[in-house]
C-alpha cells in the first residue's frame, strides 16, 4: 500500500518548503499520515509518526513555523522534563508562582518549570519531523475535506488546501488534526471548541531577574487573568479575558502593564506585541474514522491555567503513533487514542471547565466576594478547595 500510495509523490525542498513543492508538480500528492498545523501537537505528532515509518506530510498556514510566537511560554515541570526538551528551547528555570488578588492578598508556592522559546519549540520539533522523513509544507492551509472519489488503496480522506497562487488536494490515509483553537479539522467533524479568552500579551523589559512567575486576578479581567513570566532580562506581561463581559484585550493589556511598571517590577516599553485564543471550554471528542484531534484542537489545553503546551505535546506523539501503528495494521489503535486521552485527561479537563465557572461566579460582585471565591478555586492558593476533593 505504502508504494501505491508514494505514486505520485511530490518532492519537498528541505524541511520548510514554502508550499511549492505542492503547488508546482501536479495538483495532487498524496500520504499515509496528513499532519494539519505545525504546533506543538502537530509537531509531536509528525515526529512521532514518521519515526515509526508512516510516509508523513505536515502543512501550516503560517509562512515560518512558530512565528509570530502566541504563546507565554511557561511549561510546568510536571509536563515534561527539561531532558526532553530540544536543545536551546529553554530560555530559564521558574521556581514559584506568586498570586495575586486584588485586595492586596498574595501567596507565594512552588512551581518549578521552564520558560521556553516557543518558536524554537515548534521549529525543532519540525526539523526533527523533517530528519525523519516527513515533508512539510509552510504557507499551506487546510480549507476542506472532500469526499473520495476515485478509490486509491489507503486513501481514505481528500484535502482540498490553499496556498499561494491556487489551491490543490492532498489525499491521505489518516488526517491528525493538530490546527489550534479554531481547528478546521475540528470543524469537519463538528467538534468545535466553544469558550476562549482572548489574549494579547507584550514582551517588555524586567527591572530584576526573577524566578517567580506572577499570576494577577482583577474583575477588569473577567473570565481571566493577568500574568507576568520572566525570561532573563525580559519578561512576557500578558492578559486573557472573555470579551463576552465587554473588556477588549488590548485595553485590559495597557492597563495590566501599567500597573506593573507602577509596581516597579517592568518597564513600560513593549518589546514585541502578541495576541491569540485560548481554548477554555474544555475536553472534545477526538476521533471520527480516520481523523484524530491533538492538542488545542481537541480541547486540551487546561480550562483554569490555560496551559497547552504539555497536553500538546503529549497528544500529538499519543496521535502520530496511533496513526502509525494503524498504518502499520493495528485496528485498533485509533480507538486506543481516544481512550488513552480519556483515561489520562478527560476527568480533570471536565471537572476544571466546572470549576473555572465556578471560579469568575462573582465576577460582577464585590471586591472582597470575588476574591474571596478566587481564593477558593485557584490551586495557588493554600485555601483552594481543588486540593480537598
Ligand atoms: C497569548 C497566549 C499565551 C499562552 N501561554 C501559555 C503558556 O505560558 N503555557 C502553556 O502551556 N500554554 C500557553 N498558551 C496555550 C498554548 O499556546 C496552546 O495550548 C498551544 O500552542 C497548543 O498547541 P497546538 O499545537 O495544539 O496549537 P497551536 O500552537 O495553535 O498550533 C496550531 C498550528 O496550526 C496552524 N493552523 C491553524 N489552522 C490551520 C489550517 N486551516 N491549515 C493549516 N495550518 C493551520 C497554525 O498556524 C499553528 O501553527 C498560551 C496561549 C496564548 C494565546
Amino acid at each position: 500500500m505504502r508504494k501505491k500510495l508514494l505514486e505520485g509523490r511530490l518532492k519537498a525542498a528541505g524541511s520548510q518548503d514554502r508550499g511549492h513543492g505542492l503547488y508546482g508538480e501536479g495538483r495532487r500528492s498524496n500520504c499515509e499520515v496528513l499532519v494539519i498545523g505545525a504546533g506543538p501537537a502537530g509537531g509531536a505528532a509528525a515526529l512521532a509518526a514518521a519515526q515509526a515509518g508512516a510516509d508523513v506530510i505536515v502543512i501550516d498556514r503560517r509562512q515560518r513555523i512558530g512565528i509570530p510566537v502566541r504563546c507565554a511560554g511557561f511549561l510546568p515541570a510536571a509536563a515534561i522534563s527539561a531532558a526532553s526538551l530540544p536543545d536551546g528551547v529553554i530560555s530559564q528555570k521558574i521556581r514559584s508562582m506568586l498570586s495575586i488578588t486584588p485586595d492586596g492578598h498574595s501567596e507565594e508556592c512552588s512551581s518549578p518549570g521552564f520558560m521556553v522559546r516557543r518558536e524554537r519549540l515548534d521549529q525543532a520539533l519540525i526539523a526533527a519531523a523533517s530528519a525523519a522523513g516527513a515533508r512539510v509544507f509552510t504557507g499551506v492551509r487546510a480549507i476542506s475535506r472532500e469526499p473520495v472519489q476515485n478509490l486509491i488503496p489507503g486513501v481514505r480522506s481528500h484535502v482540498r488546501v490553499g496556498l499561494a497562487g491556487g489551491s490543490r488536494q492532498i489525499e491521505a490515509g489518516i488526517i491528525i488534526g493538530a490546527d489550534g483553537p479554531l481547528s478546521a479539522a475540528g470543524a469537519w467533524t463538528g467538534n468545535v471548541n466553544s469558550a476562549f479568552l482572548t489574549a494579547a500579551q507584550w514582551t517588555v523589559p524586567l527591572r530584576d531577574e526573577s524566578t517567580t512567575i506572577r499570576i494577577y486576578f482583577d474583575r477588569r479581567l473577567p473570565g481571566g487573568y493577568g500574568w507576568l513570566f520572566p525570561r532573563g532580562k525580559e519578561a512576557v506581561a500578558g492578559v486573557g479575558v472573555e470579551t463576552r463581559f465587554g473588556e477588549k484585550p488590548s485595553r485590559a493589556l495597557k492597563w495590566f502593564v501599567s500597573g506593573l511598571a507602577a509596581e516597579g517590577l517592568i518597564r513600560k516599553h513593549p518589546i514585541s506585541a502578541t495576541a491569540g485564543l485560548i481554548p477554555v471550554g474544555g475536553i472534545l471528542a477526538n476521533r471520527s474514522k480516520e481523523l484524530l484531534l491533538a492538542g488545542d484542537a481537541a480541547g486540551l489545553c487546561h480550562p483554569l491555567t490555560g496551559a497547552g503546551i504539555g497536553p500538546a505535546l503529549l497528544s500529538g506523539r499519543l496521535a502520530g503513533e496511533a496513526a502509525a501503528a494503524h498504518i502499520r495494521g493495528n485496528p485498533g489503535a485509533l480507538t486506543l487514542y481516544s481512550r488513552e486521552i480519556e483515561s489520562m485527561m478527560g476527568d480533570a479537563l471536565r471537572e476544571a471547565t466546572l470549576n473555572r465557572r465556578q471560579m469568575y461566579r462573582n465576577s460582577g460582585g464585590s471586591v472582597s466576594e470575588f476574591c474571596e471565591t478566587v481564593r477558593q478555586y485557584w490551586f495557588g492558593f493554600s485555601r483552594n478547595i481543588l486540593d480537598k476533593t
